[in-house]
Formats: C-alpha cells, sequence, structure tokens
C-alpha cells in the first residue's frame, strides 16, 4: 500500500529515521511515518516547481487537460485501493472514502474539459473600432495546504484546477494522511505529467507549512484547515502580497419547520451530523426546529443517533467510524463537559466512548450525539467540535429560525427542510453562507459548483467549478484599437 513520501522534481524520497507517526484510527496501531520535511525540501520544490513553469504554462491547456483526462482514468481503476488508503489513514466509513476518491475523479474529468475553455470575455467597447477582451494567464508557484478529512478529494480540488491553469504546484498534505497524497499524486504521475509540475512536501505546519507561505518564489497559496491556522498563513502571506484562499471552519445549521416530513428530516440530519463521524467542515452540528414538531424530531433524531452502526470504516453496514485522533477524542469530551455543565444542554443520544472490543479496542470512537434543549449562545452551538455531536435548538418560527442560524461566526454551508416553498426561498436569499441547501441537509458538494464560505469560514475566494479557475489564473485586459487614430476612452465619444 502506498505511504506518505515526498515527491519533489520527479523523485520519490520516504520517511527518515524521524519521521511522524502515522496510525490507523480505528485500530490505534501505528502504520508507517511520512517525511519530517522542513525548509530544505520546501526550497526543494519550488525550485522544482518553478523550473518546471515556463514549459508547462506554454504547453496548450487543451493538452494539459488531456493529461488530466487520463489521470482521472487512472484514479478510476485504482479508486478501491484509494478509498482504502483513505479509510486506513483518517478512519471515515467505505461509501464515504470511496466518494472522496470519486470527488477527485470527478474533477480531473471536469477539469480536464475547462482546458478547452478557460474562457475570457469578450466586450464592445465604447469607442468604435475597438475591440475588448480578457485572458486568462497562470500565475506560477502555488503552495497547497490541506487537511486530513478529505485527503484525496482537497488536494484535487486544489491541484487540478491550479495546474489547468499552468501553474505548477508544491502539496504540503496534512501530516495524518500523506500516504493519500502520495497515491493521488502517483495517478498524476502515471498520467505523464513532467516532473516538476506537482511536488510534494511531508512535514508539519510549523515547520514545511510555513517554509511553503514564506517562500518568497511561491505566489500563490491555498490552504484548507482550521480558523487558528488560517488566520496564521493569511498574517504570513499579506507582508507579501501573496494570493490567497482560505476554506477553514463551519457551525453548520440545518432549519426545520413545522411542516417538514420527520422521518426525512432526521434521515438528512443524522447524514449531515455523523457523516465522516462529524468531521466534516459541513456537518450539520446545529439542529434549528420549530416548536410545533420539536419534541418529536428530538426523540427521532436520538433513536436514530443510538441506531448508527459504529465500527471499522471499511466494515460494511458501518455508518460511523472512528475520529482521526486521540487529541480529537478529547476535545469531544471536553465539549460535551461543557454542554452538560457550563451550558446546561440536555443530552439525549451518546456523550461518550464506546465500548469496542477486539482490535477496534484500541481505536478512537465516539458515540454519535445528540444535545437538546440548546439556546443559540452556548458554546456547544457556537464552536466547532469536529466530531460526532449535534445540537438542537428549539424556535418559534421561520424569521426566528433565520435569525440563530445566522447567528455564529461562520458562514459554510446552511440548510432548510420544510414544504413550504416561500419559506425555502425566504431562506435561500436570507441565510447567512456560501452554500445553501434546500429540502436536504448541510453536506455534499458537486465539483463543477463553487465551494466555500463567507464570514470566519473563508476569505472571499472559491474552490471548484470556474470560481477555482478564477483563483488560479490571473485575468489580462486586452483592448485592441483598430481605428487607425488617437482614440481616448471616457474623453473622446
Ligand atoms: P489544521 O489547521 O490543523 O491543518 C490544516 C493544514 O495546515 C495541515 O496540513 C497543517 O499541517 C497545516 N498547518 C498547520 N499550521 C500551519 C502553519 N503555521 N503554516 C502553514 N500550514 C500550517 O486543520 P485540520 O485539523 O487538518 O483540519 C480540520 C479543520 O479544517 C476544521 O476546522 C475544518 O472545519 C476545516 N476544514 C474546512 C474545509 C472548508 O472547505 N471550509 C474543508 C475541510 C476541513
Amino acid at each position: 500500500m502506498t505511504t506518505a513520501r515526498d515527491f519533489i522534481n520527479g523523485i520519490w524520497t520516504e520517511a527518515g529515521d524521524d519521521g511522524i507517526e502515522m496510525f490507523d484510527p480505528a485500530t490505534g496501531e501505528m502504520i508507517g511515518t511520512a517525511p519530517r520535511s522542513g525548509k530544505a525540501e520546501i526550497d526543494a520544490a519550488v525550485a522544482a516547481a518553478k523550473a518546471a513553469f515556463p514549459a508547462w504554462s506554454e504547453t496548450p491547456a487543451p493538452k494539459r487537460g488531456e493529461l488530466l483526462f487520463r489521470a482521472a482514468q487512472i484514479m478510476e481503476r485504482r479508486k478501491e485501493e484509494l478509498g482504502r488508503l483513505v479509510t486506513r489513514e483518517m478512519g471515515k466509513v467505505k461509501d464515504e472514502a470511496l466518494g472522496d476518491v470519486q470527488e477527485a475523479i470527478d474533477m480531473a474529468y471536469y477539469i480536464a474539459g475547462e482546458g478547452r475553455r478557460l474562457y475570457g470575455h469578450t466586450t464592445p467597447s465604447e469607442l468604435p473600432n475597438k475591440i475588448c477582451m480578457t485572458l486568462r494567464e497562470p500565475i506560477g508557484v502555488c503552495g497547497l495546504i490541506t487537511p486530513w478529512n478529505f485527503p484525496v478529494a482537497i488536494p484535487s480540488w486544489k491541484s487540478l484546477p491550479a495546474l489547468i491553469c499552468g501553474n505548477t504546484v508544491v502539496i504540503k498534505p496534512s501530516e495524518e494522511t500523506g500516504g493519500c497524497a502520495a497515491a493521488y499524486v502517483e495517478c498524476l504521475e502515471a498520467a505523464g505529467l513532467p516532473k516538476g509540475v506537482v511536488n510534494i512536501v511531508n512535514g508539519t505546519g510549523e515547520e514545511a507549512g510555513d517554509a511553503l507561505v514564506k517562500h518568497p518564489d511561491v505566489h500563490v497559496i491555498s490552504m484548507t484547515g482550521s480558523n487558528e491556522t488560517g488566520r496564521l498563513v493569511s498574517k504570513n502571506c499579506a507582508e507579501a502580497l501573496k494570493h490567497l484562499h482560505v476554506e477553514l471552519g463551519g457551525k453548520n445549521g440545518i432549519i426545520v419547520l413545522d411542516d417538514a416530513d420527520l422521518d426525512f428530516a432526521v434521515q438528512a440530519i443524522l447524514w449531515s451530523a455523523y457523516g465522516t463521524s462529524g468531521q466534516r467542515c459541513t456537518a450539520g452540528s446545529r439542529i434549528i426546529v420549530q416548536a410545533g414538531v420539536y419534541d418529536e424530531l428530538v426523540e427521532k433524531l436520538a433513536a436514530g443517533a443510538k441506531a448508527q452502526k459504529i465500527g471499522h470504516g471499511w466494515e460494511d453496514g458501518v455508518n460511523v467510524g472512528p475520529v482521526v485522533r486521540p487529541s480529537a477524542i478529547e476535545k469531544i469530551e471536553r465539549y460535551i463537559k461543557i454542554g452538560v455543565e457550563e451550558d446546561g444542554a440536555r443530552l439525549v443520544a451518546g456523550g461518550k466512548r464506546p465500548e469496542m472490543t477486539g482490535e477496534l479496542a484500541g481505536g478512537w470512537y465516539f458515540e454519535p450525539t445528540v444535545f437538546a434543549d440548546v439556546t443559540p449562545n452556548m458554546r456547544i452551538a457556537q464552536e466547532e467540535i469536529f466530531g460526532p455531536v449535534t445540537a438542537v435548538i428549539k424556535v418559534q418560527d421561520l424569521d426566528e429560525a433565520i435569525q440563530v442560524h445566522n447567528g455564529t461566526p461562520y458562514g459554510l454551508s446552511g440548510a432548510i427542510i420544510t414544504k413550504d416553498l416561500a419559506a425555502s426561498m425566504k431562506a435561500m436569499r436570507a441565510l447567512k453562507t456560501g452554500i445553501v441547501y434546500l429540502h436536504n441537509g448541510t453536506i455534499g458538494a458537486e465539483v463543477h459548483l463553487p465551494f466555500g464560505g463567507i464570514k470566519a469560514t473563508g476569505n472571499g475566494h472559491r474552490e471548484a467549478g470556474i470560481a477555482g479557475i478564477d483563483f488560479y489564473s490571473e485575468l489580462k485586459t486586452v483592448y485592441i484599437d483598430y481605428s487607425g487614430g488617437l482614440q481616448r476612452a471616457q474623453i473622446d465619444t
């Protein structure tokens, strides 16, 4: 099975004796090490990416697209193997692990097609005998810093749009999931990408990540992770005025109105709250319920949470796998205590580690948890827990629901479940999030649409879709004046 390795200028390097230990969250067993690389490896990778840039950026975009199309085909052939690796390194369940890989496949096919578009605009001029248009140009070396929760998808969502635009990249994967990043890049290598175009440098955020962010030859940084890291990376990019995209935490709300089909609502909530064991930036961690159905929904949701099958992610029928590391369990437990003791909320399901047996006894599991009678300003309703914990809040009407929904610092994904079209439409406009789901939960993204959040979740850019291409290209505005004379914009009419 692929292990975490650096990939610099076409050469793979394994971890040395000081490698970063990697674990299988399902069993707690050590599964390997990732290179503890730092400034020297970042310097080498950036130099390789810089040297590869002129030829790659001059390769016609449709030809770049053909290579990425081939990478999609290779990933399709290796889908199950990559999925297993996802489960092994970060624990998510089989369907979701395969879905993680499928996101990369989808992105590769989608972005390969964009190689034949990469549209600019043509537009009339205010003057006669003049044409105006925009062209897209690559920017240079992009530094891509990724988290562990979508260990194949996120590296692909960042690197593929960057590559189709003609940039070269250095990926700094999460310390937990370097094997997934390596397997993904093996597919790009096998597709025939020239050496130096894609590089991977493992290592800690403080060393390898920081060196990448601060490298003077890296013009673009795209980072997904926690708000704390996002703020630091933003500060470090500001001095050099780098192009920067950060995608950060969420505290996503699902509104359920009195007229909702509750059985469906519970299904959607369970999927949103406990998919990836609640470790999705779009996880449904607040359920905002109208008073008329509140008691019934709490009861059904608690029953649903208790019925979730916890276990090894690759075992059929399991819907909740482990969380990523022991410190995640400790953080969840801190919030359970805060919810009960400080906030005074009512624990109606979960709240503790389950009893696991056999080899799973060493794994990092937590029961799907529901807090009821949560009020909007409680810490469990405001802060990202990043585990299988959701908080149910009672409201009287749609206006209050929207107000509660919008009352956190975050703004990634929001949802409403109701049969009332007008209420849905009102929520669609009023929810202060980058993504809105009508009649479903908060999770699930498609590659050809922009993905990202507002407020404390992001900094105004988007991943995926044309928005991703916008981020990884510079627009050059071109005026062609064929009048043969001097025409002055705004002056000559
Ligand atoms: P994290 O912030 O700990 O790490 C993310 C990446 O940043 C890792 O590769 C890490 O090594 C690197 N890093 C850490 N310190 C750095 C520094 N000083 N300079 C440069 N790089 C540094 O986050 P995580 O625990 O891996 O991921 C979980 C978080 O990610 C959650 O908050 C979740 O909401 C967020 N997330 C957001 C999205 C989104 O699209 N909005 C998607 C997935 C995850």
